[in-house]
């Protein structure tokens, strides 16, 4: 299966993607965390990536379909992908297909994530992750067992710079400004299965996998 999900910060996207993971055995392709693994490495894309992302702001087109590119080549996408986080514009989205056809693997689902603006704050202002191994918790909905120590690895837990609600602000309206557009693409394609995701993660779970198993 080759499976995009979408979604704005804090819709769950981190979450459910795990469990496609899991189920369909599929390479996850997140291009933030690709991105934030570039910059504590502090390669060359990371020092370019950096600012961007500290502002909340799009990392350019170009460097992210190069490294998603790159990416695609690997192994591991025999059985097919579910790409998280790509593509977020419609240059990206029109590499993608580039890039998927060279490789012969199209795009069979797109999963949206839809949470209102209210959920999204409480989410992200409380969302920590585990510095060392990016296992993600929430102070009130999956506190850790003791606070600020991961369960699974026991380093520091942290709030990523760019979980504020300020920065919550800036990447709403950019997913508005650009991934609307990337929706619309894959719709007018009727590829899109729209998810109510405002509710508990199991309940969501349900309504992603009855939308994947139904195209596969
Ligand atoms: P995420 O973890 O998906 O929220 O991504 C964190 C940050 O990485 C974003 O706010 C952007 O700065 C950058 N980023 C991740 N994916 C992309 C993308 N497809 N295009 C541009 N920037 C991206």
């Amino acid at each position: 299966m080759n499976i995009l999900i979408m979604g704005p910060a804090g819709s769950g996207k981190g979450t459910a993607a795990k469990k496609i993971v899991e189920e369909f055995l599929v390479a996850h392709i997140s291009t933030g965390d690709m991105l934030r693994e570039n910059v504590k490495e502090n390669t060359e894309l990371g020092q370019q990536a950096k600012d961007y992302m500290e502002a909340g702001r799009l990392v350019p087109d170009d460097l992210i379909n190069a490294m998603v590119k790159e990416r695609l080549l690997r192994d591991d996408v025999k059985e097919g992908f579910l790409m998280d986080g790509f593509p977020r514009t419609l240059v990206q989205a029109k590499a993608f297909d580039e890039i998927t056809k060279s490789i012969e693997k199209p795009v069979e689902i797109v999963i949206n994530l839809k949470v209102d603006v209210d959920t999204l704050a409480g989410r992200i202002t409380g969302r920590r992750i585990c510095k060392n191994c990016g296992a993600i918790y929430h102070i009130k909905n999956a506190p850790s067992k003791v606070e600020g120590i991961c369960d699974v690895c026991g380093n520091p837990t942290i709030q990523r710079p760019d979980d504020t609600l300020e920065q919550l602000q800036v990447r709403l309206s950019e997913h508005a400004k650009n991934t609307e557009p990337v929706l619309d693409y894959y719709r007018e394609k009727g590829l899109v299965k729209d998810i109510e995701a405002a509710k508990s993660a199991d309940e969501v779970w349900l309504d992603i996998k009855q939308a994947i198993d139904t195209v596969k």
